[in-house]
């Protein structure tokens, strides 16, 4: 061998960092060993020089001792071989071992030992990450932002959420097209830009299919490794949920019976409007209805029967009043309503239509009855509480008057004998 290729050789074989052993082929003891060998086994100057290489690997099965010295004669595959190195605890080492000759055609084996601990433990991390990216019921993505945003990535609960029929359906697909309004888009992207994560952003979406679909986007911007920015989110799936918001919401706000606004809706509404009225000077009325000697109807019809008034009472009123005006059921036989920018004046001819209507009832399935209405436009700064006072008089005075008939409320100065200051009636 030329002088030369024997200190290049020797170069190389000290040089590199990873641990090589030249082992003699029939004995199997280590004849060299380079530094980064007897520093990865932990042992001391040249100590390796004279031990058995499977002394070194101790790990070893029988079968896997075999594998070594099948090595010397055979395959250059490597070996994965789990092996506790002193100081270090247990390594996964890949051992790979090249036939080479020396000058007197004796056979040797090349040893290089990789640790590959850390990229088999990496290797794990992925392969849990990628299980748990898959199996995870939950909703993944990973998307471009920006109005045109694109999906990078999706998990397949996210391919069923969308009704997509693979990954691949939604990989480069313009996100902006899934949503109701592709304008919210930009929006979302922009927020997310620029606070760094969103919790539970509703979107309204549509799926592949159409379907349309409430979520709720939690998701995290950060930058790729080219330090381009990137979404992280899971996508939630609220459709449901809201649906049932809806439905409690509308429950809260409705009686069971007569499906109009119930008494809390009603006291709400009247809040408002007669707030609203005192700021901006407009007109508002209201009308109070009761049904006349209902009570009788439940006596000697039954209570089935009084509700069937009640509901076909409900029925006069709703179809009755414009969209703007609210009919409730104030309690038992009693309805309000409510006409926002309505003077008196067309209270009162609503009143009588429905007074009419409902004595004049001759095609109803429902025993007949008669109402009596008290109406009243709200005088500017009374207050609901005054106001709901001199409705209710109103009523009074109606079935003081013989019922079936329509009265109008007294102006508030001509009632103050029988209030006091708060507008409480005094007793
Ligand atoms: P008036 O002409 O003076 O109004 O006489 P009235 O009989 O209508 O008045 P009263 O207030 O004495 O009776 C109201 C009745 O309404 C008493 C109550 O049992 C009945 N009622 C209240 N809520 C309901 C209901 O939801 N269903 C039925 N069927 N009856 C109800
Ligand atoms: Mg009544
Ligand atoms: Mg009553």
């Amino acid at each position: 061998m030329n002088p030369d290729d024997v200190s290049l050789y020797r170069q190389i074989f000290e040089g590199r960092s990873v641990s090589q052993l030249l082992v003699d082929g029939q004995s199997g003891d280590i004849l060299r060993a380079n530094e980064a060998a007897v520093e990865f086994f932990g042992r001391t100057g040249g100590r390796l020089v004279d031990t058995q290489l499977s002394e070194l690997i101790t790990d070893l099965s029988e079968r896997g001792r075999t594998a070594i010295q099948h090595r010397l004669a055979a395959t250059p595959l490597p070996l994965n071989i789990s092996q506790h190195i002193a100081g270090k605890g247990w390594c996964h080492i890949e051992v790979e071992g090249t036939r080479v000759y020396d000058h007197d055609a004796r056979p040797l084996l090349h040893v290089t030992v990789h640790d590959v601990t850390e990229q088999l433990r990496t290797e794990r991390a992925l392969r849990d990450f990628e299980e748990i990216y898959e199996g995870v019921p939950v909703p993944f993505y990973r998307a471009t932002p920006g109005a045109n945003g694109r999906f990078l990535r999706v998990n397949p609960a996210f391919v069923r959420l969308l009704e997509a029929d693979s990954p691949e359906q939604l990989l480069g697909y313009e996100i902006a097209r899934l949503y109701v309004d592709p304008s919210e888009r930009a929006h979302f992207s922009n927020t997310l830009m620029q606070e760094g994560e969103v919790f539970r952003y509703e979107l309204h979406m549509r799926t592949i299919k159409g379907r349309e679909i409430r979520t709720a986007d939690t998701a995290f911007r950060h930058f790729d490794g080219s330090a381009n920015p990137v979404f992280d989110g899971v996508l939630e799936d609220i459709t449901q949920r809201r649906e049932l918001e809806v439905e409690l919401s509308y429950q809260a706000r409705h009686d069971k019976l007569t499906d109009l606004a119930n008494r809390r809706h009603c006291e709400s509404a009247l809040q408002t409007e007669t707030e609203r009225s005192d700021r901006y000077g407009q007109p508002l009325s209201a009308l109070m209805i009761d049904i006349d000697h209902f009570k009788r109807i439940n006596d000697e019809r039954g209570h089935a029967e009084g509700d069937r008034v009640l509901e076909w009472i409900a029925d006069v009123l709703r179809n009755r009043v414009r969209e703007t005006d609210l009919a409730g059921r104030w309690g038992g036989e009693e309805f309000v309503v409510l006409l926002p920018s309505t003077p008196a004046t067309k209270a009162h001819r609503l009143a009588e239509e429905l007074r009419r209507s409902v004595a004049e009832q001759r095609d109803a399935a429902v025993t007949p009855v008669t109402i009596s209405i008290g109406y009243a436009g709200y005088r500017h700064g009374e207050g609901s509480a005054r106001f709901m006072q001199r409705l209710d008089r109103a009523l009074y005075a109606a079935k003081g008057k013989g019922r079936n008939r329509v009265i109008a409320a007294e102006a508030p100065h001509e009632m103050q004998a029988g209030f006091d200051q708060r507008g409480q009636p005094q007793k």
